[in-house]
């Protein structure tokens, strides 16, 4: 494995464990530690140029950064003419839109 990959799995690696405890820190209501897991992980992101699984870009309010659980922190509403959910973030009412 040469550095640029070792590089590469250790960010991937990182990012898991940070998403992971912002899933957790969310779930426990502790929001800011939440948003600062998610934060230093888009860092991570950026910096090493690793992109994100759709799945956690999906999950993450582009606004505020908080991790989006849905009856927790966020509100779901299925737009079936426009074939799209939308989350919307309950903190910033940030809203993504995942088309199906
Ligand atoms: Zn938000």
């Amino acid at each position: 494995m040469n550095r640029k990959e070792l590089i590469k799995q250790v960010g991937n690696e990182r990012i898991q464990i940070l998403f992971n405890a912002a899933e957790k820190r969310t779930e426990i209501g502790d929001a800011a530690l939440a948003k600062g897991y998610i934060k230093r992980l888009r860092k991570i992101s950026t910096h090493y140029k690793i992109k994100l699984s759709k799945e956690m870009k999906n999950r993450i309010c582009k606004k505020c950064n908080a991790l989006l659980i849905p009856g927790k922190n966020c509100s779901i509403k299925i737009v079936s003419a426009h074939r799209y959910v939308s989350y919307e973030c309950n903190d910033c009412k940030n809203q993504i839109h995942i088309f199906y």
